[in-house]
């Protein structure tokens, strides 16, 4: 096994606003493949290095940014600087109920330019990447050249071997139409080597009558490995010509917050299976960090509180 493993991520990490309209507003940062490449770089055991592509402005909240994403254990020569670009930025708002409401300023943000020269540093140590990992949302913010180059990266990396991860995550907000996410993500699946499925969103996206139809046909998807993440409900992982595992979840008495549940299942699916893990053990380590990530608040949950997993 190669050591250390390396890891690439590309995708957008916003800054976060936390609080009441006109009232105290915590400030944080999150974002699904970042999430997920945190929770990975923790869970690696050392033997996996994980690096963020993505971009950022030149400004001076763009450079805090940064710094935090270092102490949060990612390698960032992959980050390009946009001078005039911001970070994207949403607001968690909580109501009288305990909703959570999200608004997203994101249109313009830095991330979507990645793509726009004529070869990213992602792009330029091609040769190096053991594994890539991106989702639904990756393609969701970049104009279709983006897109494009994207999927031809991925492309490219799996045709040498590499490891090509795609998680569905599917924003309808994202996306000008769903023929085109349609489209995007059934490119996006013909590249990935490994799909990791959320039922609900591959039945969002696809329109089955059913979630069962929905997981059906997730069973029927031409990836070489496939995990279909589904709740509380057992997931389901197959690599290769083997057959089906179900791997229950754990029991969790208290959901605090299932921010991250997905991005979690995916650092810790990975952070074994790149290690050599069956698919079934990988299954139940991701199944026990995310119950551990829905049991406190916030997408990131604090080190100590997983101390016991690492
Ligand atoms: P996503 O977060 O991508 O929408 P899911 O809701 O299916 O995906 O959750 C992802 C993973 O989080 C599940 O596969 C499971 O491991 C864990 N999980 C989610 N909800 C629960 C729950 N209520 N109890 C235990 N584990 C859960």
């Amino acid at each position: 096994m190669k050591n250390p493993i390396k890891v690439a991520f590309f995708g957008e990490c916003m800054l976060e606003l936390n609080g009441t309209a006109f009232g105290a507003m915590q400030q944080s940062y999150g974002g699904d493949t970042f999430n997920t490449a945190v929770y990975l770089s923790r869970c690696g055991g050392g033997a996996i290095k994980t690096w963020y592509a993505t971009a950022l402005g030149d400004d001076a909240l763009s450079l805090e940014l940064e710094h935090r994403w270092a102490q949060d254990g990612l390698a960032l020569d992959l980050v390009r600087h946009i001078p005039g670009r911001m970070p994207g930025l949403y607001q968690i708002q909580v109501d009288a109920q305990g909703e959570r409401r999200f608004s997203f300023w994101r249109d313009n943000s830095a991330a979507k330019a990645y793509f726009d020269v004529a070869e990213t540093p992602l792009e330029a140590r091609s040769e190096q990447w053991d594994a890539f990992y991106f989702s639904g949302i990756s393609l969701a913010i970049l104009p279709a050249d983006g897109q494009n180059r994207l999927l031809a990266f991925a492309r490219a990396l799996r045709n040498r071997g590499a490891t090509v991860v795609f998680d569905n995550n599917y924003r309808p907000s994202l996306w000008p139409d769903i023929a085109v996410a349609r489209d995007c993500f059934s490119r996006a699946l013909a590249v990935a080597d490994t799909a990791l499925i959320t039922a609900d969103d591959h039945l969002a996206l696809f329109g089955f009558a059913s979630l069962e139809r929905a997981v059906a046909a997730a069973q029927e998807l031409n990836v070489f490995e496939v995990v279909i993440k589904r709740g509380a409900a057992p997931t389901l992982v197959r690599s290769g010509s083997g057959p089906w595992h179900s791997v229950p979840t754990q029991t969790v008495t208290n959901v605090v917050d299932t921010t991250a549940a997905g991005d979690s299942f995916a650092a810790g699916y990975l952070s074994r299976r790149l290690r050599g893990s069956t698919p079934e053990d990988a299954t139940q380590f991701g199944n026990r960090l995310a119950a551990r990530v829905i049991a406190h608040r916030g997408a990131i949950i604090p080190l100590d509180a997983m101390a016991d997993l690492l």
